[in-house]
């Protein structure tokens, strides 16, 4: 996706040789058109699997994925990082490791929002070593829904996430790619190269 590209390109900031700062589009600023386009964009790429629900993780995952949901015309639901202190029994939950923040936190999704019936998107800002998507992976299977596929805004493809969820078979989609951060500097992957 250019426009992407383009954004990660100029306004991207490379904290280290493996974290990169996205704020003015991603992480803390939304921009609606844009987000709108990112959102069109995996609508496209699942267009054929005829998905019925979107399961994103909060809070950066949400813009992309109610922007798909907009262009798919189905629910969008959030897992939430903590547990609400009512209906525990009622909630699917995994525990997510976070590299960035180095800690542990369980995501939980109400019983009421996915079921055995539904095809199944997940949706998320960055993947980087695939935890958040594991776990949001490992929701839709106590859920017994399918998994129709992983669709993220950036990949970090010197991280080992896009290859543990591939190599499950499960159908990844990536906006764009970083094929490296080092010396300060981001480069992209070709399409090309990725396959
Ligand atoms: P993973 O579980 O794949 O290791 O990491 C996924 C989550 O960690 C993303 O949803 C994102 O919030 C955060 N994350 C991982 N790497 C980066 C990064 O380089 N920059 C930012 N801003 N967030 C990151």
């Amino acid at each position: 996706m250019e426009s992407l590209k383009q954004k990660i390109l100029t306004e991207g900031k490379v904290l280290s040789e493996s974290v990169i700062k996205v704020d003015t589009f991603l992480n803390h600023q939304v921009d609606p058109v844009f987000m709108q386009s990112v959102g069109e964009a995996f609508a496209s790429r699942y267009a054929e699997s005829g998905i019925t629900k979107i399961l994103t993780l909060e809070s950066s995952g949400i813009a992309p994925a109610v922007m798909a949901g907009l262009s798919l015309q189905v629910p969008v639901i959030f897992a939430r990082k903590r547990k609400s202190l009512t209906l525990n029994e009622h909630l699917y939950t995994a525990e997510v490791y976070s590299y960035t923040k180095k800690e542990s936190n369980d995501i939980s999704v109400s019983k009421d929002y996915i079921n055995h019936n539904d095809l199944v998107l997940i949706i998320d800002d960055i993947l980087a070593n695939g935890q958040a998507a594991l776990g949001m992976v490992e929701i839709v299977e106590q859920a017994g829904a399918t998994l129709e596929g992983i669709g993220v805004v950036i990949e970090k493809g010197f991280q080992e996430g896009g290859k543990t969820l591939r190599e499950r078979g499960i159908h990844v989609e990536s906006l764009a790619t970083i094929a490296s951060l080092s010396d300060g500097h981001v480069t992209l992957q070709n399409k090309e190269a990725i396959v």
